[in-house]
């Protein structure tokens, strides 16, 4: 996908299963009961798991890093490097990676057995994210162990900035507490790679549902409302992390009722 002169390409690590009506979760009766083509026979809800990358002058930039060699009976990764060795890029050559926040299903590749896989990179993320994820008292010791080697190659931020040119990073705090979209913009076009802001199509239709994954459930319920509202009806492309096939789309009124329209 091509937006001004920027190509974000999907890097896809491998597949995740959550059974929908645990994770998902909207009031009164049976809600799913309505979006049957989002679910396989069993109720799951597929997720696809990477990262995208984004290539501009001297810049290689990934935007997550997948959910790494994880094996278990909702995920399985794996696929990252491969992904991006068929787009012609070596890790040595990645020169930012962004993560849109630090759930594992998105620094998987950031760093392997202790070392960190993109050596060359500069690490950037919100700073209320490291702070959640790592530096706070009662954080999951995974996650510590997982992140903690990036110390070295990490800048956090605390604002909306200019990643490189036409990459902006915006505080898009709920779903973690330094949750980030990034907005890919040139020639009056823009796409806007909004993470778990969304995880289902379903979250971007309809106002009232909540994700057992938010940290701040509230919050992201209206922040997703909010980002909803400023992409709808318009050509802005959205690109939420995990939908199958990482698959871009935009927002729709038809009458009532909004719908996601992929492209
Ligand atoms: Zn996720």
């Amino acid at each position: 996908m091509k937006v001004g002169d920027l190509e974000i390409l999907p890097v896809i690590d491998g597949t995740g299963r959550e059974q929908a009506r645990e994770v998902l979760t909207a009031p009164g009766d049976d809600r799913w009961a309505c979006h049957p083509e989002h679910l396989d026979a069993d109720g799951n809800l597929e997720l696809t798991l990477g990262g995208f990358l984004v290539r501009t002058g001297d810049r290689v930039v990934l935007v997550d890093a997948g959910v790494g060699r994880i094996r278990n009976d909702h995920y399985a990764g794996g696929g990252f490097l491969d992904a991006l060795a068929a787009l012609g890029v070596t890790p040595d050559q990645v020169t930012d990676v962004v993560f849109t926040h630090l759930h594992f299903d998105h620094v998987g590749w950031a760093t392997s057995r202790g070392e960190v896989v993109f050596d060359r990179a500069t690490y950037r993320v919100h700073e209320a994210d490291w702070v959640h994820f790592v530096e706070a008292a009662d954080a999951d010791p995974g996650a510590v162990r997982k992140l903690a080697p990036l110390r070295e190659r990490l800048e956090t931020f605390d604002a909306e900035h200019t990643v490189v040119p036409g990459l902006d990073a915006r505080p898009t705090p709920g779903h973690t507490p330094g949750s980030t979209t990034y907005v890919v913009s040139g020639r009056g076009q823009r796409a806007l790679l909004i993470g778990d802001v969304a995880h289902s199509v379903v979250e971007l239709e309809e106002p009232d549902w909540q994700a057992t994954f938010d940290v701040d459930p509230l919050a992201a319920q209206a922040m997703r409302r909010r980002l909803a509202d400023e992409v709808a009806d318009t050509d802005d492309l959205v690109v939420p992390a995990h939908l199958p096939g990482l698959a871009w789309g935009r927002i729709v009124t038809f009458g009532e009722t909004r719908r996601f329209v992929a492209v």
